[in-house]
Parts: C-alpha cells; structure tokens; sequence
C-alpha cells in the first residue's frame, strides 16, 4: 500500500550514518557469552524504568512541553537523567517534539505513521534530516549554559550507565543492564510516536491521529494517554483520570511534594470535557488521515478496466462508449474527477484543522 504522505529522498535512512545505532541492537547477544546474571537483569529493569522516568518527565513533560517548574538544579537533574537514556540531548529533543505538535500528522509532522508506521518508528531517527537541533525552537531552554554543556556533551550519560552497569554486575552488568536495557528503553520510547497514533482509542476530537492506549502506558511509565496528551499537551498529568495509569504523574506528585518541583499543569474540567468524540465533534483528525489515504491511494493509482468474464472479448456495451477503448477514456476521466474531488475534500478538512488550531490556541 502507498504512504499517505509521500517520503522525500532526505527523509531516506542514511544506512552508514546509522551503522552505530544499527550495531548496538546486536550487543546485547553477546549475553550468550557472559549469561544473564540475576543482578544484571535486576540492574537493566531498573535502568530501563529510571531512565524512561527522566524522559518522559524530564524530556518531554518539562523541557518540552514545561508543564510544570523546577530550580534550576532539579532542571539540571533532570537534563543528565535524559542523557543517561542515549537519546541525544535535551534541546535536540525537545526541539523535534515541539515540531512534531505543530504539524502532527500533516506532511512537515517529522515522524507522523502516515509517512509509514517503520518511518514514524525508527525511520526518521536514521534520516539525515533531524540530526540537526534548532535552537529557535528550544530558546528558553538555550539560555542555560548547563544545559547547552549536556547537549553538547550528551553521551556523559551513557557512558556514565554502562559504567555503572560494569562496576554492579561485570560483562553481564554491561551487556544486559546496559545495552539490552538501552535498546528496550529506545523502543519504548519510540512507541509513543509510532503505535500511540495507531493503536487505541481516541476520546477527544484532535486533529491529528493521537490515540490513548493501556499498553503504551505501561511500556512508557504513562505517555500512551496520547490522545489526552494532544488534546492538552501542557498537562503535567497525561491520565486525566484516575483509572488511566501515570506512574510519571505521580513521581512528579511525590516530588512536588518534597518541593522539588512545583506549580504542575492539569487539565481544567472544562478542558477534560471539551471536544468529546462521543459527544459528536467532527473526529478532524481521522477525516483527515482518511482523505490523505484516499489521495495518496487515487494519485498512485492507474486506469484499467481489468479482466472481462468472457476471456478477453469485451462484452459490454455501453449506450455512450460502445467499446472497452470508450469505456477506459471514460474512466480515465470519472479518475480525473475523483483526484479533484478528494484533493478539495482534503483541502478543505485542512481549513478546518487550521481554523481549530487556531481557535484552541486563541481560547
Ligand atoms: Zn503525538
Ligand atoms: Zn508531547
């Protein structure tokens, strides 16, 4: 099936560029040399669930989204944690997150599953595209030396886990607490982009393909209520119930506590209410994607009449064509029609999603 959205050549992987990262998802087999000791596991369950809290907590709750404030130091903190995670620094981060809610699912969203769910996955991140940080998007954050140190010193992190990971538990220590871990921990996080906006339910009429999901949830210690988070992305709490399991909600609640960090953004009940997809709000996103589908698959299409049932001989005969040559004119053309109509549809659901955009922001 063609991409809804189109890929252009700059958004290809760049294999070589990627040879690192490609490389170490095999590290951790050689845990079938050193085994897997019950203190290695133990230190890789604990690295994953530590490090994926300074992510979505760190990275994406606050440096991205600043859902909730924090003195510098504990903002320090909380930049090497997301370092120690292997996903580069924190204005980087932030930066693309802050482009992907601009644009989510329309053709500059940089890793929307319309452009293909492997794109949205992992694909992206082996482009050249991305590699750069624009600092534009990340200014309040580039104000702070400390923080352009971690970004341009962000593989101190890593180094420091694996380091770690050695010192606790040796070769095993090193292979499965920090490279299997690390690897588990880059596709845990990747699920938020790729299977957050295909798989699950979405309440709330967004206009983009965000879903809430359980079993992103868990992966992500809270971020697959993705649907929610779209919805109202300055929300330091993404379960906007108490059913919709946060883990991350509520170390941010026990830190606020302890006046580590403070003034965390929730949803107003007005805002939990508003734009129910049960309540008959056009569902803008999802028409979208649909008609994005739709053009991508009419556009990509070519004109045949396929086979006729009696083996080759035209049988139809048709008052105004008579022939099969008049019958494929006339649908080349009927296909003509068609491409016009669903790129006005789509053109017109995009006005939509605009005007909505930008009602929500002016509210
Ligand atoms: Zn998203
Ligand atoms: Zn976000």
């Amino acid at each position: 099936m063609a991409r809804a959205i189109p890929l252009e050549a700059e958004d290809r992987a760049n294999w070589l560029r990627s040879a690192p990262f490609i490389a170490f998802h095999f590290v951790p087999l050689l845990a079938l040399w050193t085994g897997v000791t019950w203190r290695a596991a133990a230190f890789g369950v604990a690295a994953y669930i530590v490090r994926m809290f300074f992510i979505t907590a760190g990275y994406h709750r606050y440096f991205s989204h600043r859902s909730f404030k924090a003195p510098r130091a504990v903002q320090a903190l909380l930049a090497f944690g997301g370092t120690t995670a292997v996903q580069k620094g924190p204005l980087w981060w932030a930066a693309n997150h802050r482009a992907h809610h601009r644009f989510s699912d329309t053709d500059q969203d940089i890793h929307s599953p319309l452009k293909g769910f492997w794109h949205s996955h992992i694909g992206w991140i082996m482009s050249d595209r991305h590699t750069a940080t624009d600092f534009n998007a990340v200014k309040d954050l580039a104000r702070f030396p400390e923080l352009r140190f971690l970004e341009r010193f962000d593989w101190i992190g890593g180094i420091a886990v694996a380091a770690a990971s050695f010192v606790v538990a040796g070769w095993s220590g090193l292979v499965v607490g920090f490279f299997l871990s690390t690897v588990a921990l880059w596709h845990g996080t990747f699920t938020v982009n790729s299977l957050a906006h295909v798989m699950g339910r979405r309440r709330y009429a967004t206009t983009d393909t965000s879903r809430n999901s359980v079993i992103v949830a868990l992966i992500t210690g809270g971020e697959g209520w993705h649907n929610n988070h779209h919805h109202y992305p300055v929300s330091a709490r993404q379960g906007f119930f108490w059913w919709e399991i946060d883990p991350t909600w509520y170390v941010l609640r026990a830190m606020a506590a302890l006046h580590l960090v403070r003034d965390l953004r929730v949803p107003p009940a007005e805002v939990r209410s508003a734009s129910l997809v049960r309540t008959g709000c056009l569902d803008v996103g999802m028409v979208r994607a649909h008609w994005t589908r739709a053009a991508a698959a009419v556009a990509s299409s070519r004109v045949t009449l396929g086979h006729s049932v009696s083996g080759g001989v035209a049988t139809v005969t048709d008052a105004i064509s008579g022939t099969r040559a008049g019958l494929e004119a006339k649908l080349a053309a009927e296909r003509e029609t068609l491409e016009a109509g669903v790129a006005s549809s789509l053109s017109a659901v995009d006005s939509y999603a605009r005007l909505l955009r930008q009602g929500r922001r002016s509210a």
